[in-house]
């Protein structure tokens, strides 16, 4: 049950919406906001799409007289910089200035830093993008830019890769597996995005890592790959993931999960943390599913579902956990989306291939296990209902 005060760590996607279902759903008690960073909560999807391209920089999740409406009292700015379970209290920093908060519930949402390429601190013209200020900072070296060099074709980096090309720059896209998202997609429909990439006239090497990134006067301007190639450009994007800092909780005892299943604030399947009243949902969390195995995932969607979760078990009225995973990109106009838990082992079933838009189902042992598709939104939503209970992918097959 929810003790006041409500205490919430981390000012993003989870934050704000836990905060929203816990006064939406009756709470009106006290709640505290603490973002470490300055602005007020912003959605992240955007920056590597229209906030890149600058089409569109609107990001804020909520408008402003939304914290007084609703008695949030949201503190930018504030960085946890320790937990004390035993004395229920979080140390904040503020304005170099470090204040002892008391809490009755704990909520941590604390998401993702980038990871970083390794040596290239400090270095001019390499980038990351997790942060408005990156993607502000991305589109501004664009702007001058004609060659840039992505490295990672996960999801990011490919969007990255996607925007850069429509803004005109030429993008190299390096990624030592296959092919683009070979990782959680597998090779077969890393090969339709490889097409979409090469068609768009993007120089994609696969199979090739970064062993070196050179650099003149302090700035980047280029690398050396694995296969001995050199490859030029005016700016670099370290599209190679994140990981959840939690430097914070060091000496709190709260447990942290296994870097085999993800690493992240060990949780049960309601978000319940090992220390009473404390809770951890969205990027930084690995909750268990229903099956009992641990994960720890990076999407908008599993986020929105996890603060639902949270707000309802600590509301006294918990929901029986039924989110499908969710997750899209958007690249050259395409809409990708990827609906349940496949695996890039899994037997894929391509249903839809028109050269550019697709849909595929996945299965393990004769079992869907998740749909993926691109351009294909209307047909990859109506397969959900089949993610709800153990369907036979040859239901789907026809
Ligand atoms: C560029 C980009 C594009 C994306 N595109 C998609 C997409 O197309 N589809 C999709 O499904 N998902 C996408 N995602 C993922 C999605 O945005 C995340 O899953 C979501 O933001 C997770 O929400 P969160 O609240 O866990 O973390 P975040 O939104 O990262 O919020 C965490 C907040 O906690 C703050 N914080 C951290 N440590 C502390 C501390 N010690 N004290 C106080 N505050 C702290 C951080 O500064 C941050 O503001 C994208 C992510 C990025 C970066």
């Amino acid at each position: 049950m929810v003790t006041s005060p409500v205490v919430i760590v981390g000012a993003g996607l989870g934050g704000i919406r836990v905060a929203e279902n816990l006064r939406s759903g009756g709470y009106d008690g006290q709640i505290i906001l603490l973002g470490a960073e300055e602005h007020p909560p912003y959605d992240r999807p955007p920056l590597s799409k229209t906030v890149l391209t600058g089409a569109d920089d609107r990001v804020d999740l909520k408008p402003s007289e939304f914290f007084d409406e609703s008695g949030i009292d949201l503190r930018t700015g504030s960085r946890v910089r320790a937990v004390d379970p035993g004395s229920r209290t979080v140390s904040v920093e503020r304005g170099g200035a470090v204040e002892e908060l008391g809490y009755g519930t704990l909520i941590l949402a604390t998401g993702l830093v980038a990871r970083r390429f390794p040596g290239t601190d400090g270095v001019a013209g390499v980038h990351v993008i997790r942060t408005v200020e990156d993607a502000l900072a991305l589109r501004a070296a664009a702007a001058s830019a004609r060659r840039a060099l992505v490295i990672g074709a996960g999801f990011i980096g490919c969007e990255v890769t996607a925007s850069l090309h429509g803004l005109g720059v030429e993008v190299t896209l390096v990624e030592p597996t296959p092919t683009p998202l070979s990782g959680p997609l597998g090779e077969q429909i890393g090969q339709m995005v490889t097409r979409l990439h090469v068609e768009a006239g993007v120089d994609l090497r696969v199979g090739v890592g970064v062993d070196e990134l050179l650099t003149e006067d302090g700035r980047a301007v280029g690398a050396v790959l694995s296969d001995g190639t050199r490859v030029g450009a005016d700016v670099v994007v370290v599209g190679i993931g994140g990981y959840p800092d939690l430097d914070y909780l060091e000496g709190s005892g709260i447990a942290l999960a296994d870097r085999a299943v993800g690493g992240g604030i060990a949780c049960d399947g309601v978000g319940r943390t090992s220390a009473a009243d404390v809770y951890a949902l969205g990027d930084c969390a690995n909750w268990h599913d229903p099956e009992g195995n641990a994960h720890r995932v990076e999407h908008w969607t599993h986020t929105v579902d996890h603060a639902a979760l949270v707000a309802a078990q600590l509301l006294g009225h918990p929901i029986a956990h039924q989110p499908v995973p969710y997750f899209w990109s958007d690249q050259y106009g395409l809409k990708f989306q990827m609906l349940g838990s496949p695996r890039p082992d899994d037997e894929v079933h391509v249903v839809d291939d028109d050269g550019r838009k697709f849909l595929a189902y996945y299965s393990r042992e004769g079992l869907l296990t998740g749909v993926v598709g691109a351009g294909r939104v209307g047909k990859l939503m109506k397969a959900r209902q089949y993610l709800l209970t153990p369907t036979p992918v040859a239901t789907l097959l026809g």
